[in-house]
């Protein structure tokens, strides 16, 4: 998207099942010493790999380097389900979607802005064309929209946001981390692994399960959806056909989970697979019996 704007993007690249790496961000910003770097961009938790980054290790990279660029974060699909420290981590701007964390169908974008960002709005050149964030800020001044507003969608923010708070914003951030541990403990079981390399960049949003070399992951979604009902996310990019994912955000319980990887099962041994039925299955339960 940037590039489509005429940007020059540095594009940092790490192997697929990583984290975002916060030094080489330091060094490159360290030897931009003339600050042509405007803006560093990151990803809190990245889809399709289940991978969750260390935002705050952004921050201090910026900060270590001296350098004055701003820090934009996609937390599309973290925002709402894993703890995110705007204020905290710096962030200047953060943008997340109304079909994740929050429950809803898609069409919302909520997008956060720092004072220093809202600053740079007034003086910054590229184009805007239908979103103008000038125009929503003098609507909601005026308690209305610049266009007309999505009212069901807001209806429903509305409401998802009264059960996020019913519930406890740190005891959903500690549902997501149970339940996804759960499937952790699933996959460990079927003798899988995750695409995510380590513990500490497992995402507790969504789970990449890798699957045997030579075997096609997609294969496993398709059955699911066909055969049982269930929607499971296919491998893409460079892990097309050799991941497949597990969604587990949003308005879900143990139970529901459960389910899922009871499916996830039966897929796989009607696929060939090598798996024990109830295996998975099993170790979630003995965690979700005792996981706090
Ligand atoms: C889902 C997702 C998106 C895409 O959102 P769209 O509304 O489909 O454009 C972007 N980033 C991350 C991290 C996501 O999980």
């Amino acid at each position: 998207m940037c590039q489509r704007h005429g940007l020059d993007v540095h594009i940092v690249e790490t192997p697929w099942g990583h984290g975002l790496p916060a030094t080489e961000y330091e060094a490159i910003l360290k030897a931009d010493k003339n600050h042509t770097i405007k803006v560093v961009l990151a990803t809190h938790n990245e889809t399709a790999t289940g991978v969750k980054s260390d935002i705050a290790a952004v921050r201090k990279a910026l900060d270590a380097a001296g350098h004055p660029a701003m820090l934009f974060v996609d937390g599309v699909s973290s925002i709402g389900s894993m703890d995110f420290r705007m204020d905290e981590w710096g962030v200047d701007v953060a943008v997340t979607g109304s079909q994740k964390g929050f429950m809803l169908p898609a069409g919302l974008a909520i997008v956060g802005f720092s004072d220093r960002a809202m600053q740079a709005t007034k003086t910054s050149t590229l184009p805007r064309t239908f979103f103008d964030v000038h125009d929503m800020q003098k609507g909601y001044d005026n308690d209305a929209f610049p266009y007309t507003p999505p009212v069901g969608l807001m209806n429903g923010l509305k409401l998802a946001l009264e059960m996020i708070e019913d519930e406890g914003l740190e005891n959903v951030f500690a549902r997501h981390r149970r339940i996804a541990t759960g499937v952790r403990h699933a996959v460990k079981a079927w003798g899988l692994e995750l695409c995510a390399v380590s513990p500490d960049v497992y995402s507790d949003t969504v789970s990449a399960i890798k699957t045997p070399d030579g075997f096609n992951a997609t294969d496993i979604v398709t059955r699911a959806a066909d055969k049982y009902g269930m929607a499971f996310g296919v491998g893409l990019g460079e892990v097309a056909g050799k991941v497949f994912r597990i969604g587990h955000l949003g308005m879900l319980t143990d139970a529901m989970m459960l389910s899922g990887l009871g499916v996830a099962e039966m897929v796989m041994v009607d696929l060939g697979l090598d798996i024990k039925l109830g295996s998975g299955v099993a170790a979630a339960q003995e965690f979700y019996r005792h996981g706090v």
